[in-house]
């Protein structure tokens, strides 16, 4: 099937006098007829529900939604964009471990890379994703565990060359991590690329209605976990007996990994009435992500044009500078995130928010409604405009979530709005 078919058909098949629409499962726990049954469930040695931290029927039909729709081979959701982080990262690396990232991420995962991790024993090097090859070379350890990055990074909308970073990951027998929140498997598949794992805030375009914090993990499911390099899946865990998860799963040895020891101790599972509503926004994703990305195409143009902008990112535009690459990744439209600097720095970007009617002042992107953000008055606000200036944030920046209203209707906000500066 086709992405449109599989977000209303992928992860659940009703029987014969069965719901139509996936059931939400309110229930903590399973019957099962015997104890041998139970003993098996929890020898990994049958698969079935037990307790929902683990797996519950709702979110199940999501996993294997998202799983088919980026094309992996299983997937993991948890109660947060963030959890999906962290696990994703614990799965593979332990205390004195490290990890290369690409330094154009979304500011939750810098803080976890940069200073939560660290206190955990696990290093993180920062770099820029378009230095030079030798550049990120050198930045590999013997000690490194992962390489990572965002295919369209948030708040900066650089595209990642996700080809180049996963051989530069390969060479090395490292995987490839890709945070896909803004593209969506819409606009963009990285595992068809080489990325190995695919993570997920299910909080933005996916649910897209702003309804339901979420956040997924799929596995590729290509990997070789057994080159040498990877010992908590070539050793074994004693939590299961000696269990060896490459040995016992082979391909799925990741993902099931993450779910039967990282998820049963860690508990950052998703709710069934949560999954079924970030269910609800995947039904339509590509209608909605075709519209975001044809809107903020349009919203980037427009202002690309006004005589009170002194710039506009969108990687959509022929001449950003992720053109190319947003060609290559994103053939099909650049999500309906841009950011723009209008001319006269902090004070105007606040009226500027300030006179806006239609569009919402909310710290959060990916709504179908529009929404405005204004950095230097609120996520930087302790900064002055020269750590601003370090941190590549201009004191005028606003950063825009375009919706999926009616373009005329966006346009004349925006138009009323910047006649008042
Ligand atoms: C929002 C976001 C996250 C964190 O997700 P939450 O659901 O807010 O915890 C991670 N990565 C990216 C790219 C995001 O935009």
């Amino acid at each position: 099937m086709q992405p449109e078919s599989l977000c209303l058909h992928a992860g659940y098949e009703p029987a014969n006098g069965a719901p139509r629409v996936v059931p939400i499962v309110q229930s903590t726990t399973y019957r099962y007829d015997s104890a041998e049954e139970i003993a098996k469930l929890f020898d990994l040695k049958s698969n079935g529900f037990f307790y929902s931290r683990i797996g519950n029927p709702t979110v199940d039909a999501v996993e294997q939604k998202i799983a088919a729709l980026e094309g992996g081979i299983g997937a993991l959701c948890t109660s947060s964009g963030q959890a999906a982080v962290l696990l994703s990262v614990l799965n593979i690396a332990r205390s004195g471990d490290h990890i290369l990232s690409a330094s154009s991420i979304y500011g939750g995962t810098f803080n976890l890379f940069g200073h939560t991790l660290k206190r955990f024993g696990i290093e993180t090097t920062f770099v820029d994703q378009n230095a030079p090859q030798a550049e990120l070379e050198a930045a590999i350890r013997p000690n490194t565990k992962l390489v990572y990055g965002e295919t369209l990074a948030n708040p900066a909308l650089s595209v990642l060359d996700i080809e180049s970073f996963a051989s530069l990951a390969h060479s090395r027998n490292l995987p490839l991590l890709v945070d896909n929140t803004f593209a969506t498997p819409i606009l963009c598949r990285p595992l068809e690329h080489g990325a190995d794992i695919v993570i997920h805030s299910s909080t933005k375009y996916l649910d897209g209605h702003a309804i339901q914090l979420g956040g997924i993990i799929v596995d590729g499911g290509k990997f070789n976990w057994r080159n040498g390099n990877f010992h908590e899946f070539t050793t074994p865990d004693q939590s299961y007996h000696g269990l060896i998860y490459a040995d016992a799963f082979g391909p799925s040895a990741y993902i099931v990994k993450a779910r039967v020891q990282l998820m049963r101790d860690l508990g950052c599972c998703q709710s069934a009435q949560g999954a079924f509503y970030t269910n609800l926004g995947l039904e339509t994703l590509p209608l909605r992500m075709a519209r975001h990305s044809a809107n903020a195409l349009q919203a980037a143009q427009w202002l690309q044009k006004h005589k009170k902008i002194q710039s506009v990112t969108y990687p959509g535009l022929a001449d950003d500078k992720s053109a190319s690459l947003a060609k290559k990744y994103l053939p099909k439209g650049s999500s309906g995130v841009i950011s723009f600097t209008l001319k006269g720095g902090r004070e105007k970007g606040m009226r500027f928010l300030n006179s806006l009617r239609l569009i919402s002042l909310e710290v959060h992107v990916a709504d179908i409604r529009t929404s405005a953000l204004h950095p230097a008055s609120s996520t930087h606000r302790q900064l002055n405009d020269a750590q601003l200036a370090e941190c590549g944030i201009d004191p005028g920046l606003i950063r825009i979530s375009v919706g999926i209203e009616n373009w005329e209707d966006i346009r004349a906000d925006l138009e009323q709005a910047l006649e008042k500066i």
